[in-house]
């Protein structure tokens, strides 16, 4: 149940092995994976791009037949609009975190009191951190609010629309959790990993010549399984057998499942647990969630005023006080959008963090205005945008605050109990596309290990 990448993802791991119905309460399957249109060419309206540094979504991409429109976004360093201007991050960070202190300087990211104070970390006494703690509690005290706020902070909230502060530093960054776990030197411990690190680095992200909602409709396409969209799945009864799962919809009925895989958000998994797992509807009705929502315009190139700006987009740190956090300047990231449309610049902003939902409230037209007054301001005038788009995503990313991984585990442990009943999607873990891939294809095989009726 839920037709997003989870849930299609899940259906094609069991295409050969049973008969499976996915159920989608939108009118599309694809969930955050999705288009919508600008100057008459389909966008991506949700997720762009997939981590390509684990393999499980580039693969199924391949297996599904779009290994030949797999493309790499062009190369452009991570650029911040902070302190007044656009500044470049130096290679080499780490979530924000800087390795090369030289080089930050030369940036000017950070004031002088802000780099005086990641300079003394080394000498820093470090006790092994116990637990877990927020990602902002841990980086501020070994390096400073500045680097939290100015580095960190933008790129966290590019990925969970979240806080430093409230984000947990185990589910988020597992890696520096490792090195704050056996204690000492977070700066000297990341660049002894840096340094074992050899040649150009591979490409972290990969998308799709046409947009990453391909995706889904071509897992839909060879998955083999029966797409309901339009068709909620209301509740969850036990059965001597499986499952009894009712719908409403369109047809309003009940199917009977030897097996269920939940690959619905949190907050519309928790409700239909709740009589069979109250603990992990209660764990799973307590992730918050952030809304957000992104703005694309598209511009005469030839009419820009400041001319096209360069680079691949800006993130904005929220202590700048803007409304957009970041912008992605979609003509110059995704070459087959440029050749798609030759003469027309495409950028996309992103509003919304956690607790901003105020600002989600206003109408497109309005929203579009923000976003363009503030790009202006920072980018130099763009004049008046020939088409413009507004996708909005209400608790569209679940936040994995501190303790994220003690609630999946106690989740996943309650949902150990029913047989033939599966978890899985975005609130587990990871956010990104291709952990919910991984996350959706281990639920799969979980299910096809349970024990299962011949036919019915
Ligand atoms: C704006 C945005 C941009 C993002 N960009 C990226 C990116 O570039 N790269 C990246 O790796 N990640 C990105 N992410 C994160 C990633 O896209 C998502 O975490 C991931 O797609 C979630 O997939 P999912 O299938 O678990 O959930 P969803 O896509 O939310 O799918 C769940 C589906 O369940 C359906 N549903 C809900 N309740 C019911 C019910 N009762 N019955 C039936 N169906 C139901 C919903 O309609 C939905 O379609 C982005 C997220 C957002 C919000």
């Amino acid at each position: 149940m839920g037709g997003g990448i989870s849930g299609l993802t899940a259906a094609w791991y069991l295409r050969s092995e049973a008969e499976v119905t996915v159920v989608e309460s939108g009118p599309l399957p694809g969930g955050i994976l999705r288009s919508g249109t600008v100057a008459g060419v389909p966008v991506d309206d949700g997720a762009e791009a997939m981590l390509a540094l684990r393999p499980e979504a580039v693969d199924l991409a391949e297996a599904v037949g779009l290994g030949d429109d797999l493309v790499a976004p062009a190369r452009a360093p991570v650029t911040m609009w902070t302190r007044g201007t656009l500044r470049a991050m130096p290679a080499g960070h780490v979530m924000g975190i800087p390795t090369d202190l030289t080089a930050l300087r030369d940036t000017g990211l950070l004031s002088a009191e802000g780099l005086a104070r990641l300079a003394h970390e080394e000498e820093l006494p470090s006790a092994p951190l116990d637990g877990d703690t927020s990602v902002g509690a841990y980086l501020a005290g070994r390096l400073g609010q500045e680097v939290v706020d100015r580095l960190v902070e933008p790129l966290l909230g590019g990925i969970y629309a979240g806080r430093a502060d409230r984000i947990s530093l185990r589910a988020a960054l597992p890696g520096v959790a490792n090195i704050a776990a056996r204690g000492g030197s977070l700066l000297t411990a990341l660049r002894s990993g840096a340094q074992s690190r050899t040649g150009a680095p591979p490409a972290v992200m990969q998308g799709l010549r046409g947009g990453l909602a391909r995706l889904p409709r071509a897992i839909a396409d060879t998955c083999g399984a029966r797409v309901l969209t339009r068709t909620r799945v209301r509740e969850l009864h036990r059965t001597p057998d499986g499952w009894r799962v009712v719908l409403s919809g369109p047809a309003p009925c009940s199917l009977e499942a030897d097996s269920v895989i939940l690959a619905a958000p949190a907050y519309a998994a928790a409700p239909l647990l709740r009589p069979h797992a109250p603990v992990a509807a209660r764990e799973l009705g307590a992730v918050e969630h952030a809304s957000m929502a992104l703005v694309t315009l598209a511009f005469e190139r030839s009419r820009i005023p400041a001319g096209v700006p360069r680079g691949n987009g800006f993130l904005v740190p929220p202590v700048e006080g803007k409304a957009v956090k970041a912008a992605t300047f979609l003509t110059n990231k995704w070459h087959w959008l440029a050749e798609a449309l030759p003469g027309t610049f495409v950028l996309r902003a992103s509003v919304g963090r956690l607790g901003e939902e105020s600002l989600l409230g206003r109408e497109d037209g309005e929203l579009a205005a923000v976003c363009l007054a503030e790009l202006s301001d920072i980018l130099g005038p763009l004049g008046r945008p020939v088409d413009f788009h507004v996708s909005r995503w209400a608790r569209g990313l679940p936040q994995y605050s501190v303790g994220h991984l003690d609630r999946v585990r106690t989740i996943r442990g309650a949902v150990a109990g029913l047989p033939g009943l599966e978890v899985c999607g975005a609130a587990y873990e990871g956010v990104g596309v291709a952990a919910c891939v991984a996350g959706a294809r281990d639920a799969a095989l979980r299910t096809l290990g349970h024990p299962r009726r011949s036919s019915r």
